[in-house]
C-alpha cells in the first residue's frame, strides 16, 4: 500500500528541515522518501494526497498523559477509568495528531499498557512507578485502583516487561496539590460538617495551614481564620479542627510521595532508565536535593509540567534555570491554558520558560478536567506564532525531542526520513487543531478529521 503527500509544507521533525512545497511517500508502513518537490509530470501507484495550504509533520509524541489504558489512574492509584473513556482519550489525541503517547499513571501494568496499545492505533507506552513509597502514598491518598497484582509488580519486572520509563514520580493529588483542592479537602469537610466549599476555598485554607510548600511550619492563623470565614465554616469548626482536618489530609500521603519521588529517581539511575518527576512547589525542594545528590551520575531525569502554576513564575523559571546547568531536561505541560482554561488560567510561566532558549526540551499535555485539555498540537502552534521557536522547532520539541530524550518511547519513529516508520499528520496551516489525516504505520486512521474504522483494533 502506497500514498504520495504533496504540495504542503512538511516539517520533518528534525527541529531544521522545512520543505514548503514538499512531499512524503509512504510505502509499506513505512516512509519510503521525502522529496522538496513532486514532479507532477510523474504518475504515482497507489493514493495522492494533496496536502496544500497543510502542515505535513510526524505524528506527533506525547511524553506526559494520563488516563490511556485500564490500569490505575494517576500517581495515586485511583481506580481505572472505564472503557469507554480510556478509549476515548486516546482517540482525542488521535484526533488531533497525536499516535505515540507514554502512560505516566505508573501502576497499570504492562498486560493493561499492551491491552490499550493493540486495541487502539496510538501506540501506547508504559512507566512504572512500582516501588514501595510510591505505592504507600498512593494508597494513603486513594490506592483503590491498586490490585493484588499491581501491588506485587517491582520496577525491575516492570521494565523488564517493557515499561520505558519511571514516573509519574508524585503528583498532585498525593502531594497536597490540585486534587487535594478539588476533591479530598472539601470531601473532608463536606464529610464532618454537611458544607460543601469550593476548589478556591479549599485552596485557600490548606495554604493557610501548610502554605504553598507544604511544611507544617508555615502554620498562620490570622489567613486560616479569614478563609475559614469566606468559605462559611466559622460555626462548624474551631481553627485547630480545621488545621487537623487538612492536615490529616494531606499530610499521610505526602511525606511517603517525596521518599518515592527519591527512590524513583535512584531507580533511574540505577536502571539506566529517564525517570519523570511531577515539578510542583511541593517537590521544589526534593527536586534540588536530588539535582546535587545525582550529579555527574550521567542519570536521565525530567522535570514534569516546569510550568507548573503552583510554582510562582519566578520559581518556575529559577528551578528549570538550575535544572539546565545540572543537565536535567524539563517537560511543559500545556494542561488547557491555551483555550480550555478549566484549570490553569495563566500562561505567564509557559511563556516566561519558553521564551528562554533551551530551558524547555519537550512538550507534553498531562491531563485536563475529564481529561479534557488542550491539544499539543495547538501548542505547537502557540510555541511558532509567539515566536518562542521557529515552526521546525516547535515540530521537534513534539517529535525528535521526546524520542531522543526518552529511546524506548518511539524508536524509529519521530522524523519524516526515509526508511522510518510512517505516522505522518496533516494539519491546515492556518489552524493546526484542523487535523485533516493521520498515517499510523503507513495505515490511514484519520480522514477528513474523523476516525477511520482503522483507528479501533
Ligand atoms: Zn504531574
Amino acid at each position: 500500500m502506497s500514498t504520495l503527500i504533496r504540495g504542503g509544507t512538511v516539517v520533518t521533525g528534525s527541529g531544521e528541515t522545512v520543505l514548503p512545497a514538499g512531499a512524503v511517500v509512504v510505502r509499506d508502513g513505512r516512509i519510503a522518501d521525502v522529496l522538496d518537490h513532486w514532479d507532477m509530470t510523474l504518475s504515482f501507484a497507489g493514493e495522492v494526497i494533496d496536502a496544500s495550504g497543510c502542515v505535513v509533520m510526524p505524528g506527533l509524541i506525547n511524553v506526559h498523559t494520563h488516563g490511556v489504558t485500564p490500569g490505575p489512574l494517576f500517581p495515586s492509584a485511583a481506580p481505572a477509568l472505564p472503557e469507554e473513556r480510556w478509549m476515548g482519550n486516546l482517540d482525542r489525541h488521535l484526533l488531533s495528531g497525536t499516535t505515540t503517547v507514554l502512560n505516566l499513571c505508573g501502576f497499570a501494568s504492562m498486560d493493561e499498557v499492551r491491552e490499550a496499545d493493540r486495541r487502539h492505533s496510538v501506540h501506547v507506552r508504559g512507566a512504572t512507578t512500582h516501588l514501595p513509597h510510591c505505592v504507600q502514598a498512593a494508597a494513603m491518598a486513594d490506592g483503590h485502583g491498586l490490585t493484588a497484582v499491581s501491588r506485587e509488580l517491582s520496577v525491575e519486572q516492570m521494565l523488564d516487561d517493557g515499561a520505558v520509563a519511571i514516573g509519574e514520580l508524585g503528583g498532585g493529588q498525593t502531594l497536597g496539590g490540585g486534587g487535594q483542592d478539588l476533591v479530598y479537602i472539601p470531601a473532608a469537610i463536606h464529610k464532618a460538617s454537611g458544607i460543601r466549599i469550593t476548589i478556591d476555598q479549599a485552596r485557600r485554607i490548606k495554604e493557610a495551614v501548610l502554605g504553598r510548600f507544604i511544611d507544617v511550619a508555615a502554620f498562620n492563623v490570622n489567613a486560616l481564620a479569614e478563609a475559614a470565614k469566606e468559605a462559611g465554616l466559622t460555626e462548624a469548626f474551631t481553627a485547630t479542627q480545621l488545621a487537623k482536618l487538612v492536615t490529616d489530609s494531606v499530610m499521610p500521603s505526602f511525606v511517603p510521595a517525596i521518599e518515592g519521588i527519591r527512590e524513583g529517581i535512584r531507580a533511574a539511575s540505577t536502571f539506566g532508565v529517564p525517570a519523570i518527576v511531577h515539578s510542583a512547589s511541593a517537590t521544589a525542594k526534593v527536586l534540588r536535593q536530588m539535582m546535587l545528590e545525582l550529579d555527574g551520575s550521567g542519570a536521565t531525569v525530567i522535570a514534569a509540567h516546569a510550568n507548573h502554576p503552583s510554582h510562582t513564575p519566578d520559581e518556575a523559571r529559577e528551578l528549570a534555570v538550575l535544572g539546565r546547568k545540572m543537565g536535567w531536561p524539563a517537560e511543559a505541560s500545556v494542561f488547557d491554558l491555551l483555550h480550555r482554561r478549566h484549570t490553569v488560567k495563566t500562561r505567564e510561566h509557559w511563556d516566561i520558560l519558553l521564551r528562554e532558549p533551551e530551558l524547555i526540551s519537550v512538550i507534553g499535555t498531562d491531563y485536563g478536567h475529564d481529561g479534557d485539555h488542550d491539544e499539543l498540537i495547538s501548542a505547537i502552534q502557540d510555541i511558532a506564532v509567539r515566536g518562542h521557536r521557529p515552526l521546525a522547532g516547535a515540530v521537534a520539541m513534539a517529535t525528535s525531542a521526546p524520542a531522543d530524550l526518552i529511546p524506548g518511547i518511539a524508536p524509529g519513529r519521530g522524523r519524516l526520513e526515509a526508511g522510518r516508520m510512517a505516522d505522518v499528520v496533516v494539519a491546515s496551516a492556518d489552524e493546526l487543531r484542523d487535523v485533516r489525516l493521520v498515517l499510523v504505520d503507513g495505515v490511514c486512521v484519520v480522514r477528513d478529521g474523523k476516525l477511520t474504522p482503522k483507528a479501533h483494533r
